[in-house]
């Protein structure tokens, strides 16, 4: 069994990733979490189809929302959802 497949064994759904956008330029340091498949996110591309923002930057992706949440709050952001994909 190679690592890549013991990795997915590990993972309670390997269709569900998150991903962290932390802003920098907002009021305080903000982060959202969207799934992978928000079209705000796009698999941690963004609307702009980049990873390299000057606005903020995406992280992930998580497996877990809580992981992404703990990861965001680690950093001193303040965490919100996304509105758009309301990630559980
Ligand atoms: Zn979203």
């Amino acid at each position: 069994m190679d690592w890549k497949t013991r990795t997915n064994e590990n993972l309670p759904n390997t269709k569900t990733r998150y991903y962290v956008y932390e802003n920098w330029k907002e009021n305080g340091r903000k982060a959202r979490i969207h799934y992978s498949i928000c079209p705000y996110c796009k698999e941690g591309k963004g609307i702009h189809n980049t990873s390299s923002e000057v606005n903020g930057c995406w992280r992930g992706p998580f497996y877990k929302s809580f992981d992404a949440e703990k990861f965001a709050q680690d950093g001193g952001f303040k965490v919100r959802k996304c509105k758009h994909c309301d990630p559980v």
